[in-house]
């Protein structure tokens, strides 16, 4: 029989929206809170709403009630950046606590076809996974999981043993600890004791980069798919071991605004997602109604945002058999605030929040079977469309950079995607794809929607505006070979075992007993990170500007344009120490470093020649700050920092009309930074004495304004549409939008920008509209758009037609270089980060 649950609902609540208030202003009235269990105020010194609790102070509360309580444990699944906890507190009865493994585990059997016809779901819980502020300002979204906390640990009565009895509610209090850590210090410490809601004061215009994003600026919530940053590797590893029915996502919008939640729009739904997903979001949204009604709160739904990129946390959850749920609530950044018809108060903010949790929660318990049989469902339907779908498998390989290779392959089993060897050789459009070094991906396996959406190109859509990208093609982003199988045949006998952890080739030294140089290739993803090891122990380095041929009877090798060569005299170090420094920094870096007996190669320029140039080891500025573009910086400090451990010296934009520039040789802008004429003079002079001008994205239209190059953009002509009506607007402009779309470019592999580079086709990602003229120096527009350009995503005709035959990257005199799109867009465009990295290490041999 079907429990239905109005409990909470009959609860009544107090109306009254204030600046400051009681504990009783949030929860229930009729509920009696167990006395031994800490109530907020009573832990922290002040009420929720009075202050925004910086992420220490949630976490301390967060593991007291662990502590004290039989209802909750506490699971950490990672740490951020800056080494902040992240967990989830796991709440449920005091007997479900104690047989909590068991019940994980024989609820994972839903998602397993081959065993979860014999569950009985009715006996069985659901799990609710509550997720609070992945972008770190919006803080009514973190403030409220503290009360959603105690109200289920500390509230008592049969309503609450009875929701507990058939739930387990994962909290997760604070999504992005290192961005909160920001925003809160900032808000409380621009609080006046009486709160000033005069929306001009310093306290609701949070400096540059803002607590929205994590340690590098990243957006958390698009790293879902990604799973670049520490945060998400952890969130999405919990989710696999929980397997939510369902996910809250609690977050912010602007000040104005009245509150939403899912389901959105529905002709953008992504349309792999199930079609009863979106039903289920629907029937789940009546409760919020519900709720929302009872406070008097406006809300609306369908008519903004969208699941279909589906790296968000509402997003990720439905191509997985769970439904997430984004809910959007007017944001104070700060604690009282004039908004257009009201004045908008922190508690105010947090009580909707709050509200909309319990009417998740109610949700959950009166759809538990419902949802629970949808999960089932959703994973053996996955096999049953993988035997009707065209292709059976796909292959890929990229037999020159194992590293590349080894992080594609580590995304995917994160994902839990079955990725197998092959045990047979095969040409698939014109590549030759190896047994041993390839890899095989079937479609059939529970996943299969989800790779789907990973492999497949796309190129039609029932809508033309995106709320973030419109494709995510991960073969594409990481360069590689790849192809669908489609035939039965093909596949048979080409399936090899199963990858259990990503490959890993040991980096070694190849070596005679006296070499006369040491080379390596450029085409491995940490060449750069060996060369700038290297550097940094003071050892000249020189690179190739041409491919040659060496064989001296020991070593027999071609190598390319790029390949790093370091001669073993006039170092400042003994031979055996450059040998040593070598085997390690081989090891260090996975790649193989050559050790070459002489000077003569056997075809192409010699060892000793002029042609293979000295280098200096890159010192690299950049501007930050108001005006810099902080995804752009926040991508390119985390690409050297992380990877590449190249130093980064962040300078304000007020900072150049006095900054010693001659500590640099690489200087990049983005964003449009406000320098005085001191400081570009300064610049001037510096770029004039041989520092390298990099301009990123917007960076050059700065470029261009401050006449350090010139460049040429195409602008935008419009749609050619001569009339129109007014509710059309919005949705005219969006159609002639690049959203981030995939397009092809031709390299000149003989270009210092391309060298690493096997193949001369590469997908590049685009997320502006930008289009920009080739330079007049026909031989420094080393990447173009072809002819055909896209390759997955959205974009008009017109747009194709403007952007086809341009310029990617360009270098213009004096040392400038251009990039005009993104190569390292959220640290998931391995295939693109090459060409950035060969500006800043090769800018200075470019003429
Ligand atoms: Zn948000």
């Amino acid at each position: 029989m079907k429990k239905i649950l109005t409990l909470i609902l009959l609860i009544s609540f107090p109306a009254l929206a204030k600046s400051q208030v009681t504990i009783d202003y949030y929860l229930p009235e009729e509920i009696i809170y167990n006395s031994s269990i800490p109530a907020p105020k009573q832990f922290f010194g002040h009420e929720i709403g009075e202050w925004h609790l910086s992420p220490d102070k949630l976490y301390s509360y967060i593991l007291e009630l662990a502590k004290v309580s039989e209802r909750a444990i506490w699971e950490e699944y990672a740490k951020s950046y800056e080494g902040r906890p992240l967990g989830q507190l796991i709440i449920s009865s005091p007997e479900n606590i104690k047989n909590i493994e068991q019940l994980r585990q024989e609820h994972l059997i839903l998602c397993d076809p081959s065993r979860s016809d014999k569950s009985d779901v009715t006996k069985m819980p659901v799990f609710i996974k509550l997720g609070y502020g992945i972008h770190g300002n919006e803080s009514s979204a973190q403030n409220a999981s503290v009360l959603v906390a105690y109200y289920l640990i500390a509230g008592e009565g049969k309503e609450i043993d009875e929701l507990l009895k058939n739930a387990v509610i994962l909290i997760d209090p604070a999504l992005n600890p290192d961005g909160m850590q920001r925003h809160s210090t900032w808000v409380n410490f621009t609080r006046s004791l009486n709160n000033n809601p005069d929306p001009a004061s310093w306290e609701f215009n949070e400096t540059w980069p803002g607590g929205r994003t994590n340690h590098y600026w990243f957006d958390l919530n698009r790293d879902y798919l990604m799973l670049q940053q520490p945060e998400s590797k952890g969130r999405v590893a919990a989710f696999h071991k929980w397997k939510p029915n369902i996910n809250t996502d609690h977050h912010e919008t602007g000040a104005g605004e009245t509150f939403f939640f899912q389901p959105g729009i529905k002709s953008r739904n992504n349309p792999l997602t199930p079609q009863e997903n979106y039903e289920l979001t629907a029937e789940i949204g009546k409760y919020h109604e519900k709720y929302l009604n009872s406070i008097g709160s406006l809300y609306y739904t369908e008519e903004s945002f969208d699941d279909f990129y589906i790296g968000k946390g509402s997003s990720y959850p439905d191509i997985h058999g769970s439904v997430g749920i984004l809910f959007e609530q007017a944001g104070v950044k700060g604690h009282l605030r004039e908004t257009p018809g009201s004045v908008l108060s922190f508690p105010f903010a947090i009580r909707n929040q709050f509200i909309v949790s319990l009417s998740t929660l109610e949700a959950g318990l009166n759809m538990k079977n419902k949802l629970l049989e949808n999960q089932r469902n959703f994973y053996k339907e996955a096999l049953i469309l993988a035997n009707k779908h065209p292709v059976r498998a796909y292959i890929f390989s990229e037999p020159s950079d194992n590293s590349r290779v080894s992080e594609f392959i580590n995304i995917l089993m994160q994902h839990r995607i079955k990725v197998f060897g092959t045990s047979a050789d095969i040409t698939k459009n014109g590549v030759l794809y190896k047994a041993g070094n390839s890899y095989i991906v079937p479609l059939k396996q529970t996943e299969y929607r989800f790779i789907r959406s990973l492999f497949e190109p796309v190129m039609e859509f029932t809508d033309s505006a995106f709320y973030d990208i419109s494709t995510w093609n991960l073969p594409m982003s990481f360069n590689l070979n790849y192809s669908g199988l489609t035939l039965a045949k093909e596949i048979d006998g080409l399936i090899g075992s199963e990858i259990t952890s990503p490959p890993t080739t040991s980096g070694q030294l190849v070596s005679p007993g006296d070499p006369y140089a040491f080379l390596f290739e450029w085409r491995e993803y940490y060449s750069p990170k060996a060369l700038f090891l290297l550097q940094k122990t003071g050892l000249k380095t020189r690179v190739s500007m041409e491919s040659f041929v060496y064989d001296d009877g020991v070593l027999k090798k071609s190598f390319s344009a790029g390949t790093i060569v370091i001669p073993a005299s006039g170092q400042a170090i003994s031979g055996q120490e450059l040998k040593s420094l070598m085997e390690k920094t081989a090891k260090e870096c996975n790649i193989p470093i050559y050790g070459a007996g002489t000077g003569l190669t056997t075809e192409g320029i010699d060892l000793g020649s002029n042609r293979i140039v000295i280098l200096s080891k890159p010192s690299v500025a950049m501007v930050t700050g108001e005006g810099a573009n902080s995804a752009d910086a926040g991508e390119i400090w985390h690409l050297l920092d992380t990877r590449f451990t190249v130093p980064v010296t962040m300078i304000t934009a007020q900072r150049f009309s006095t900054a010693d520039l001659k500590r640099y040789n690489v200087l990049i802008i983005t964003g449009s930074p406000d320098i005085s004429p001191a400081g570009l003079d300064n610049i001037r002079a510096w770029n004039r004495s041989g520092g390298i001008l990099i301009g990123y994205e917007g960076g050059n239209r700065w470029l261009a304004r401050n006449k350090f190059a010139e460049i040429e953009f195409i602008e935008e002509t419009g749609d050619g549409k001569e009339d129109g009506i007014y509710i059309n607007r919005a949705a005219d402009r969006q159609v002639r939008q690049i959203p981030g779309s995939i397009f092809e470019t031709h390299l000149d592999l003989t270009h210092p920008l391309c060298f690493g580079y096997t193949r001369d086709i590469l997908p590049v990602f685009k997320s502006t509209s930008t289009a920009v003229k080739k330079v007049a120096d026909i031989y420094n527009n080393p990447v173009q758009y072809t002819e055909d350009p896209l390759l997955s995503g959205y974009c008009t005709v017109k747009n194709i037609n403007r952007i086809k035959g341009t310029s990617f990257a360009s270098v213009h005199e004096n040392r400038v270089i251009s990039f005009y799109d993104n190569t390292n867009f959220r640290a998931i465009w391995y295939g693109t980060n090459k060409i950035f990295l060969n500006a800043i290490f090769f800018g200075q041999v470019i003429r």
